[in-house]
């Protein structure tokens, strides 16, 4: 299993995944099920991949309303997650080729606007799997690029090793919180005890892509990713 497990990481380097880890979901499978169903919640184990963001790119986003900056951000979100996307299948297929199964979940997937949620949670399976913490913010941190990456998921009967959590590194910060124009965040720090909605107020992010989506033909905000101090190495503001 290690061979496989190595070979799996070579490959996702090879295809440009810069965070690699296999998380156990044995504990939260209660929460997979019932966010994305049965055939979801039945597997032990999730490859989680990530890949950087562009920091001359995110830098900019503190012009979030000036249309350049927002619609090269979002490029660059296609673009990151089309690769993630690719990644995740080739991962698959040779886990498949090893003779397990193998299910792929895309970087952006939505099931529930309201909620901005998808079938299955990127941020669980990499905060599990040991590649960064969940934020005030509600997204991943890594600790080299804070949250200016993106994830995509292999769902797995393959038995890996598993990585452990890290310890949250938020601390006393809540830049992210004061930073959000429409005060999403709550300010709670994460507490896998409790439901998203105690930190996160999901819907007021949402109207908020909602209106920018019809004022500037484009929803993207993402000034939570740009203002997390981890990871931000040269912001322009
Ligand atoms: S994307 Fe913008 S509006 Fe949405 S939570 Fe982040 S900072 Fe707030
Ligand atoms: S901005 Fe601060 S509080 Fe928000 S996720 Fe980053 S470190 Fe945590």
């Amino acid at each position: 299993m290690d061979e496989l497990q190595g070979e799996l990481r070579d490959l996702a380097r090879g295809l440009g995944v810069d965070l690699f880890g296999v998380a156990d979901l044995t504990a939260a499978r209660d929460f997979v099920r019932a966010q994305g169903g049965e055939h979801i919640g039945r597997f032990s184990r999730a490859v989680s991949m990530g890949m950087r963001l562009l920091d001359a790119v995110v830098d900019e986003l503190f012009r979030h309303e000036e249309p350049s900056a927002i619609y090269t951000y979002k490029g660059l979100y296609n673009s990151i997650n089309a690769s993630l996307d690719r990644a995740a299948l080739l991962i698959a297929k040779r886990i498949q080729d090893a003779g397990f199964r193998a299910y792929p979940i895309p970087a952006s997937q939505t099931v529930n606007p309201r909620k901005l949620e998808g079938a299955f949670s990127h941020k669980l399976a990499a905060n599990l799997a040991g590649l960064g913490w969940i934020g005030k913010s509600c997204l991943l941190v890594t600790p080299d690029h804070g949250p200016r990456v993106r994830l995509a998921t292999v769902l797995t009967d393959a038995p890996m090793a598993p990585g452990a959590p890290l310890p949250n590194g938020c601390g006393d910060c809540r830049e992210c919180v004061d930073a959000c124009p429409v005060r999403a965040f709550t300010g709670a720090p994460f507490d896998p005890s409790e439901p998203r909605d105690v930190r996160f107020r999901a819907h007021l992010c949402s109207d908020y892509s909602e209106r920018r989506a019809m004022r500037l033909g484009e929803g993207l905000c993402g000034l939570c990713v740009y203002i997390c101090p981890h990871g931000a190495k040269g912001k322009g503001a």
